[in-house]
């Protein structure tokens, strides 16, 4: 059975076909600039070289159209046509209060991810329009879709809720819904297997530390914290996004700064986190370039964000009463040792001892802690896409 992942962004669309006999990757890419000019498809199959497709791609269909080409294409394709792709998982980023888990795709749902849409305007649209492209050229292929809140469904009310009149809640669903479910999900599972325990009985904190960065408490395999909140600009300082701040300098920044509710969205969302400390760049592997050269704000950059991360994993250690394991994953938590080691110094209160020789690795799943360290430390390369992959197959075995 194939199952072609999709992950649609406003103007770009990623893709893997994965082979879930063996849960190998036959092929993937991304197309980029979609909707504008010089768009590009980066196909790469299995074994073979890249290929660069440039071809204008005015909509997400017709990304869809040349990813289905590219797959089935004679000489760098992987598949002889599309009846070989069994299921698509479509990664939606909101599903809402309704959706605990990933779920068939059809009418009901399509309404309800309509419905839903407000609450992740930059994201959910795209992931819909990606949705109707396939359902176009692909009538007869099952979809799935794999939400980035799901995971997060567990959290009890007392952790979700804001402090704000509760009609807002019940009007507009203000509250907390968390995302990168999939890849908290995915990691704190292998965590579980590491610690040799059943994941009922395991208390995990996930450190999902990338452009975006989010932290997870799990508590026997269920969410019950989470640092993204309403939008995924609460919780940890990231590349560009600021994270939890006082809510009143909003108001002070459009009174004093003459600034629209537009303009500080835009600064919060896009000019902050360590960009905006910095003034150096997004990316933390120009940040550790410059600290290491004596730049005293991109060291300050760094410190911030450590520390918010420490600061996290303290308060959901209080939360779920311990910790067994603490799991780093993605560009930062996978690539970063310094990361890893600055977030833990500190915590030898907690249990917590880093073994620093380990440490020095890069993107391989590892044990970083030492072996009297009472809680464990791990490097877990996340895999959002097959995750999806195995929703998908569990949801459509079930309809044979
Ligand atoms: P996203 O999926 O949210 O775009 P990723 O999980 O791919 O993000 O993470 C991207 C981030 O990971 C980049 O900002 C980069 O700073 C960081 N990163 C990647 N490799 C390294 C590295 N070798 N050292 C430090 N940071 C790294």
């Amino acid at each position: 059975m194939n199952i072609l992942v999709i992950n649609c962004g406003s103007s770009s669309l990623k893709y893997q076909l994965i082979n879930m006999e063996n849960e190998t990757v036959l092929a993937k890419g991304l197309a980029e600039r979609i909707g504008l000019e010089g768009s590009v498809l980066g196909h790469r199959p299995e074994g073979k070289d890249k290929v660069v497709i440039e071809h204008p791609m005015p909509d997400h269909k017709t990304a869809i159209k040349l990813v289905l080409e590219a797959l089935t294409h004679p000489e760098y394709g992987v598949i002889k046509d599309m009846n070989e792709i069994s299921a698509v998982g479509h990664r939606v980023v909101h599903g809402g209060e309704k959706y605990a888990s990933s779920v068939l795709i059809d009418e009901e749902v399509l309404k309800t991810l309509e419905e839903v849409s407000h609450l992740a305007p930059l994201h959910n649209p795209p992931n819909l329009t990606g949705i109707y492209a396939c359902k176009e050229l692909m009538p007869h292929t099952p979809m799935v879709a794999v939400f980035d809140t799901a995971f997060h469904q567990t959290m009890p009310k007392h952790a979700y809720m804001y402090a704000l009149p509760y009609e807002l809640y019940e009007k507009h669903g203000i509250r907390r819904y968390g995302f990168h479910g999939t890849s908290h999900r995915y990691v704190s599972k292998i965590a579980a297997d590491l610690l040799g325990k059943d994941i009922k009985d395991c208390k995990i904190i996930t450190c999902h530390l990338g452009n975006g960065a989010s932290v997870a408490a799990i508590n026997g395999g269920k969410s019950v914290d989470t640092s993204m909140g309403f939008t995924p600009l609460e919780g940890l300082i990231m590349g560009t996004r600021c994270g939890d701040i006082d809510p009143a300098i909003v108001t002070f920044l459009e009174e004093t700064e003459n600034m629209t509710s537009k303009d500080v969205n835009n600064l919060m969302n896009k000019r902050s986190g360590v960009l905006g400390v910095s003034g150096v760049s997004s990316d933390f592997r120009d940040i550790e370039d410059a600290a290491a050269k004596g730049n005293e704000r991109a060291q300050l950059a760094l410190d911030m964000f450590y520390y918010r991360v420490k600061k996290y994993i303290g308060a959901y250690a209080a939360a779920m009463g311990g910790v067994d394991a603490i799991v780093f994953t993605a560009g930062l938590g996978e690539n970063s040792p310094e990361c890893r080691y600055f977030v833990c110094q500190g915590l030898e209160f907690l249990g917590v001892k880093i073994d620093e020789e380990k440490n020095k690795v890069r993107g391989k799943l590892t044990e970083v802690s030492t072996p009297d360290s009472k809680v464990k430390v791990f490097l877990i390369p996340t895999n959002e896409e097959l995750m999806i992959a195995r929703d998908t197959k569990e949801i459509v075995v079930k309809l044979k």
